[in-house]
């Protein structure tokens, strides 16, 4: 398992498997960990915009599976009529999916997302008292209108995915979120510990017992009754089992995804969308284009010379050469190196400590502690 046979992510790929888009800065809550700027100011995407990434994308969609996420700010803050002014120049081909915040989901939401077959994903923290830092503009908990969202979508007969953000790792949490998102109803369940990233500057710097004890758990209540897609433990435990029979070089991709985040004007952001909307005196504002004055094709096919782009490149090579978690990682996420450590080439973060180092150890202590005696 020496990092040094493995042999992908060298490069970014010039076609994405999906785009990020931004219909609109605005989001309608103030969650306190939330790391985007301008999420108080609506600044949405004009539809030239959405006709100029289409151009580039039907094609890709027609050659193979392809997905929008619309993600904001709150994408549903757009607004119904200008969020399907936007979908509209996409051809039937593409997959699209909204991250949101689900307070706005009513049944004239569910009925535009059934109409176009639109795959949802809400942020939700967990029970009630979870969702402390969840609050609306005026400060009030948004936990009500988060779960009317979700009993909106449920009454339709909508499927489901679910985002939740664990700021504090302690003992039972596992359990207990992991019940909870049972009870809900979703499919598929992401868990991201909280990250230091654009204006959230909280630092992530957590007890690494806690954390590792805190993944360990939520495999163990996952094993009991494994009705949800849980996002993190499914890649480890795919990892883990490619490690054992030999074949987990196979499982990087042979280059990076590009992953672009269009903004509301048109600026490309590639890799990292938490990246979108910030600027610094050494990489300027992180943008490699803008899909009004060069095709999404011809960004991507150059993106690799955005000067940042190619210091997370030496980056990524850094960690395949030093760091024996490269094979499951392969190399993070350029936003935590920039927020976390101010540059693109280095490599340990605290984000990747928690969400890739701890995750692969909370496995593999979840699998010690339950070897049977005679193992
Ligand atoms: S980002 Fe962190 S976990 Fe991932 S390969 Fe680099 S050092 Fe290892």
């Amino acid at each position: 398992m020496a990092a040094r046979t493995h042999t992908g992510m060298r490069g970014i790929a010039a076609v994405p498997s999906y785009v990020v888009m931004q219909p609109t800065t605005l989001c309608n809550l103030d969650c306190a960990y939330c790391y985007l700027p301008m999420r108080a100011a609506d600044r949405r995407m004009p539809v030239a915009v959405a006709e100029a990434v289409a151009a580039s994308v039907n094609p890709w969609a027609t050659a193979g599976r392809f997905s929008v996420v619309w993600h904001g700010g709150e994408p549903l803050a757009a607004g119904r009529d200008h969020l399907a002014a936007l979908l509209a120049p996409f051809g039937p081909e593409v997959e699209h999916h909204v991250q949101t915040n689900a307070t706005l989901i009513d049944d004239a939401w569910c009925a535009f997302f059934a109409e176009r077959d639109i795959r949802v994903s809400v942020s939700v923290d967990g029970p009630r008292e979870r969702n402390g830092e969840r609050v609306t503009r005026g400060g009030r908990p948004a936990y009500d209108r988060i779960v009317a969202g979700v009993a909106a979508l449920r009454r339709h007969g909508l499927p489901f995915s679910a985002l939740a953000v664990v700021s504090r790792p302690g003992p039972g949490l596992a359990t207990e979120l992991y019940d909870y998102f049972l009870d809900l109803g979703c499919d598929v369940l992401g868990v991201n510990i909280e990250e230091t990233e654009g204006v959230n500057t909280r630092t992530n710097a957590r007890d690494a017992g806690a954390v590792t004890a805190f993944w360990a758990e939520l495999v163990g209540a996952w094993r009991r009754e494994p009705r949800i897609h849980l996002r993190e433990v499914e890649w480890s435990l795919r990892y883990a089992g490619a490690v054992l029979d030999g074949t987990a070089d196979g499982l990087l991709p042979r280059r990076l995804d590009p992953i672009p985040t269009v903004a509301h004007d048109g600026s490309v952001v590639v890799l990292s969308p938490e990246l979108a909307g910030f600027t610094d005196p050494r990489y300027g504002d992180f943008s490699s284009g803008n899909v009004l004055a060069t095709p999404l094709a011809e960004i991507l096919a150059e993106a690799g010379r955005t000067p940042w782009v190619d210091e997370f490149l030496t980056g990524v090579e850094a960690c395949r050469s030093s760091c024996p978690y490269f094979g499951f990682c392969g190399g993070g996420h350029a936003a935590n190196r920039y927020f976390e450590l101010g540059r693109f080439d280095g490599t340990e973060t605290e984000h990747c400590r928690n969400s890739k180092i701890r995750l692969l150890e909370g496995v593999l202590e979840h699998a010690r502690d339950n070897q049977s005696p005679a193992a």
